[in-house]
């Protein structure tokens, strides 16, 4: 391994495990065990909601971000990432009162909280994200609900009316809407490419051939290693380091997907060091 700093992206973290079959799996003790044995130093972790209901409630997700941040008070490997529903009456109450308790960023799964990218009655929320320059990771890629409704390409929009919010792209638009999602990182500087690896040939998988696009026309500043833990193993996330560790490109641009973007990205928010 080159890299001592690896700081990964993208840890969904469940309370209870991801099922009550399997209650080990996904919980911070899991995520904690497979950061150790992969030289992982810091994780970028997500609020999550198990059992996917088709559609999860305000309820649901303040159990989890209040859960998250009281779990990850004082503990310096982890970056808590509320996962919210911008639409819902008190989001901009609550968002406050998550950065008061720790939050660093924010994630929207427009598909669990059934929720438009451009929907006009978001601005103050994105407005209050971008005061605070909180980093907004939006979930891109085929994943149910009416595809019109979460297209990257909407994200242009979010993007240049708030320039200074960071906004990162996780899984870059998946397969089929890869080129809609990197039209929106060559348009705006602010916006970066969550490089999540999903495995097998489902609709987040991205293609050799497109992550060498991304390193050709984005480069490393603005393309974030992530990984979907849990469905990612350790043998996975070992095998992704060794591959970035082995691609053709310098050291320094390596430190900057594995880790060094994302730290930056997080800087003024982490208070943790
Ligand atoms: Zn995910």
């Amino acid at each position: 391994m080159i890299n001592n700093s690896i700081c990964l992206d993208h840890c969904h973290v469940y309370q209870n495990g991801v099922s009550p079959s399997k209650k080990e799996v996904g919980t911070l003790s899991h995520l904690k065990n497979i950061m150790k044995q992969s030289g992982v130093k810091k994780a970028v972790t997500f609020a999550t909601y198990p059992y996917q209901p088709p559609r999860i409630s305000e309820k649901q997700l303040t159990q989890v971000n209040e859960w998250l941040l009281f779990t990850l008070k004082g503990e310096k490997k982890f970056l808590p990432v509320v996962q919210m529903d911008p639409k819902a009456n008190d989001a901009i109450k609550k968002l406050e009162e998550y950065v008061k308790k720790g939050a660093v960023g924010i994630k929207i799964h427009p598909i669990d909280t059934k929720t438009t990218f451009n929907d006009p009655s978001l601005e103050n929320f994105y407005k209050l994200a971008e005061r605070l320059e909180l980093p907004v990771t939006f979930h891109t890629g085929v994943h149910g609900w009416y595809l019109k409704n979460y297209r990257p390409l909407l994200l242009d929009e979010i993007a240049q009316n708030h320039p200074k919010l960071p906004i990162i792209l996780a899984h870059v638009g998946g397969m089929a809407f890869f080129n809609e999602a990197l039209a929106v990182l060559q348009n705006n500087p602010n916006t970066y490419a969550g490089l999540v690896y999903n495995r097998k040939e489902g609709p987040l998988h991205l293609f050799p051939e497109q992550i060498k696009m991304l390193l050709m026309t984005i480069g490393p500043e603005r393309i974030i290693y992530g990984t979907d833990f849990p469905t990612s193993s350790l043998e996975d996330i070992k095998k992704d380091i060794e591959d970035i560790e082995n691609w053709p490109i310098t050291k320094e641009a390596k430190s900057l997907i594995l880790g060094e973007s994302l730290k930056k990205l997080y800087k003024k928010k982490d208070k943790r060091k």
